[in-house]
Order: C-alpha cells, then sequence, then structure tokens
C-alpha cells in the first residue's frame, strides 16, 4: 500500500508533468515542413490546448497508479461525484474513456470482443467499448485503474444500469445505484427526497470503503467548488454569443474534459478561468474559432467522435460553425444549481434535472433559447444510434424549432462511438446540401 501510493504521488507530480513537458520539447525541436503552408479555415489555435493536454495526460497518467494507493471509482457522467472527493476517490468516467477509444477509433475491436460474447452491437458504443477493454486490459491511455466502488445514475439512460451491473459482476465490487425520476416540467418534492435519501445512503457507503467521515465543511466547500467551475465553463460557453464566437462547438467538446472528469477541484477551476480569460480576450480581439464566421448553427447531441476533424472542416470551409451545442451546455446547467449551503439538496435537484432526464417540451424551451441567446441560423440534430435516449422526439422537435424558433433544422442519422455505423460520403453529402439550403 505504501508503495503503491509512492509510485501513484511520483507518477502524479514528477513522471506526468515530465512527459507532459518532454512532448512539448519534442514538438518544439520536430524540423518545421518546408515549403508553402497549407491553407486553413480556422482562426489561431487556442493557447489553452496546451494546458488542457497537461491536465488530462497527467490525469490519466496518474490514474494508472491509483488502485492500490488511493479508492477508485467509476462513475457515470450524470454522477453528482463532488461527494466523492473530500473522501479521496480517485474517480474514473468510462463515458469519457470510450470517447477517447471513439477517437483512436479502436471501438470496432473492442466491441468485437463483447459482440462474441453475446452483447447486441445496438448497445450503446460506450458500453461496448469500456466492457470490451475491461474484457481485453486494451486501452489507448495505457491502463484504467481498478475501481473499489460502481456508481451508476440513471439520469441519462437506462444503459448505464445494465453495464454497471455488468461491471459489478466482473470485478466483484459493490454498486451504488442513484434512481432518478423522469421529470415531467419540475421534480415534485417527494421525487427530490427520493434522490437526496440515495445520495444519503451512498456517502453511508463511500465512508464505509475508505473508512473515513465525510466532513460537512468538507461537503460544503466541495460542492461550492463544483458550482464555481460550473459557471467558470458556462462562461467559456457564454462567449460564443460575441460574433464572431472565438471558438467553435467541436473545440467545446473537447475542452469539457476537465468539467466532467475533474469537477470540484481546484485544478478543474484554475483551467476554466484560463480558458474563460482567454477567450474573453479573443472576443476584444475580433478573434474567430472560424476565419471567416458567416453562418451560426446550433448542434444537438453527442459528437460523432471519430469525425470530428473531418465534419469540422467541411463546415469551416464553407463558414458555418457551431456556436452552441446542448450536450456542452448541460454540464452548465446542471453544476450551476448545486449549493453549499444545501449540498446534498441541491445535489438531488441538480442532478434529477438533467436534459436527458427531462421531457420534451422541457428540450425544446431549452434549444430555443440556445437559438436565441446564440442567434443561430439553423441546427443540426444528430440523431445518434448509440444514444437513444438524446435522439427520441428529434424529428418532432425538428418540425417545431423550425416553426418556432424561425431557423433551419436537419437531422443527420450517425452514431458517436462506432463508425461502422456512419457513412462520411453520406453525411457529407446531407450537411452540404443543408449548407447550400442557405445559399
Ligand atoms: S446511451 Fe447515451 S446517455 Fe447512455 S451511456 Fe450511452 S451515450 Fe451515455
Amino acid at each position: 500500500m505504501i508503495t503503491r501510493r509512492i509510485q501513484y504521488e511520483i507518477a502524479g507530480n514528477v513522471v506526468g508533468p515530465f512527459l507532459t513537458s518532454l512532448d512539448k520539447w519534442r514538438k518544439k525541436l520536430r524540423p518545421k515542413k518546408k515549403g508553402p503552408k497549407k491553407e486553413h479555415p480556422f482562426g489561431p489555435p487556442l493557447e489553452s490546448v496546451n494546458r488542457l493536454k497537461d491536465i488530462m495526460t497527467r490525469y490519466y497518467f496518474q490514474g494508472r497508479y491509483a488502485d492500490g494507493a488511493v479508492p477508485v471509482a467509476w462513475v457515470t457522467s450524470g454522477f453528482p461525484v463532488e461527494i466523492f472527493r473530500p473522501l479521496g476517490f480517485w474517480t474514473v468516467y468510462p463515458e469519457n474513456h470510450a470517447a477517447i477509444c471513439s477517437v483512436q477509433r479502436v471501438v470496432p475491436e473492442l466491441s468485437d470482443v463483447v459482440e462474441k460474447e453475446g452483447y447486441a452491437r445496438d448497445l450503446c458504443g460506450y458500453a461496448r467499448a469500456d466492457i470490451g477493454s475491461v474484457m481485453t486490459g486494451k486501452t489507448p491511455v495505457g491502463r484504467l485503474p481498478k475501481p473499489d466502488l460502481l456508481a451508476c445514475c440513471t439520469n441519462i439512460c437506462q444503459t448505464v444500469l445494465y453495464w454497471y451491473r455488468a461491471l459489478a459482476e466482473h470485478f466483484k465490487i459493490p454498486l451504488v445505484l442513484i434512481d432518478t425520476p423522469y421529470v415531467y416540467g419540475e421534480a415534485p418534492e417527494h421525487h427530490r427526497q427520493y434522490v437526496k435519501d440515495q445520495l444519503l445512503e451512498l456517502l453511508e457507503v463511500a465512508q464505509k470503503i475508505t473508512g473515513k467521515t465525510i466532513e460537512p465543511e468538507a461537503l460544503a466547500e466541495v460542492t461550492r467548488k463544483a458550482n464555481i467551475g460550473s459557471k467558470l465553463w458556462g462562461r467559456c460557453l457564454d462567449a460564443s454569443k460575441n460574433k464572431p464566437a472565438p471558438w467553435t462547438g467541436f473545440d467545446e467538446f473537447f475542452h469539457m474534459a476537465p468539467i466532467v472528469s475533474l469537477r470540484g477541484s481546484d485544478e478543474c477551476n484554475d483551467y476554466y478561468r484560463g480558458l474563460a480569460e482567454e477567450l474573453e480576450d479573443r472576443v476584444k480581439r475580433g478573434v474567430g474559432g472560424l476565419k471567416k464566421e458567416t453562418h451560426r448553427l446550433m448542434w444537438d447531441n453527442l459528437p460523432i467522435w471519430f469525425n470530428v476533424r473531418g465534419m469540422s472542416d467541411l463546415l469551416a470551409q464553407n463558414g458555418f460553425n457551431f456556436v452552441c451545442t446542448t450536450y456542452t451546455n448541460a454540464w452548465y446547467e446542471a453544476g450551476k444549481v448545486i449549493d453549499e449551503r444545501d449540498p446534498m439538496g441541491s445535489a438531488a435537484k441538480a442532478y434529477t434535472h438533467i436534459i436527458l432526464n427531462e421531457d420534451l417540451p422541457k428540450r425544446l424551451s431549452l434549444m430555443k433559447r440556445l437559438a436565441r441567446e446564440y442567434d443561430v441560423v439553423g441546427a443540426v440534430l444528430h440523431s445518434d444510434r448509440s444514444c437513444k435516449p438524446y435522439s427520441i422526439g428529434q424529428y418532432d422537435l425538428k418540425d417545431r424549432l423550425q416553426a418556432e424558433a424561425n431557423i433551419r433544422v436537419m437531422v443527420l442519422e450517425a452514431d458517436h462511438a462506432d463508425p461502422r455505423a456512419f457513412s462520411a460520403e453520406q453525411a457529407d453529402n446531407r450537411l452540404t446540401a443543408f449548407m447550400e439550403s442557405f445559399a
């Protein structure tokens, strides 16, 4: 245990930072390509990208040595992760890891393994990638630490329940479930109490595993930090209300990693403070995410992780920018509600009112508000084969948005994780036709 703890500290505080600075030096020393520079449609790269890489590289590198050194919890993305921090848990988000697998295009390989075990290809690509990674030990991040606790909240979908049950069976460890009733309008008091009671039970389990007691002051402090971090993230998103937007929706997808994985930490808040300042400075200087932003769009649903590059190039070349997305916005909406004066009660409210746990009228009104505030002329609704709860009702949303927000809307059939359920040619044709409709 002591040796492992030393390895863990050295990995996080010495080797991790050394590797990231080595990488920077390698890039600096790499011979520059000769000949004329290739023209591209994007504005200058964000300087914060380097800090983002540092933080996330260190996070995954130190994580390799976390099990055996500190308690480890694997959590779903809509889980009130803050609660674990004062108890010293290292938290892993299998969904975030699966997104990396998707960017690296290893989902088909991992999925093949679980499909042979009887899991259907219709199951969410994140679940298939994660279970495949657990079964094979293959991962683009080197190694994921083994969990001591699994924490699953059904506010995003029911898939996570069955996925985490499979993990609990595999690792033979406890699974804590936070069951959030679906919300029509506003969650009634008894629903919130039901969720709060489960959060209190979670505390008991987490304390038992760590042998520590969580102090109310520590819980209030981490809640305060998570709230600040979410608001800073909201400030970054708000910068795109300006014209031109200082970054693109595709940038947002990558820069959301710390608010997902490190919410409630100083590191997360420092990062977003710096990013917000950089974006606001770009706004002042009129620097856009695109060199020439002619049309502003909204994106709905998860990104197509393995095709972000191709799609962002196509849109940017034509002056189209996703200036807001319902997905990145979700990480602001919940966190801004949590309140240090009532950590558990406010968490119950915040994590019940997650976009995927809310009815279609709520989603429509959110999208109309975003369309208005970010002044978009159109929207692309990604009908995601993997994520059914996010995709259900999109054809109704399309009609209502067109009629009530007076914007042009298209539905794009794709998948956020598995390239086998995606045709780049078809998607490009459909997006090109959509862009031409604005001519
Ligand atoms: S189905 Fe959707 S919400 Fe559920 S794990 Fe997959 S991507 Fe996340």
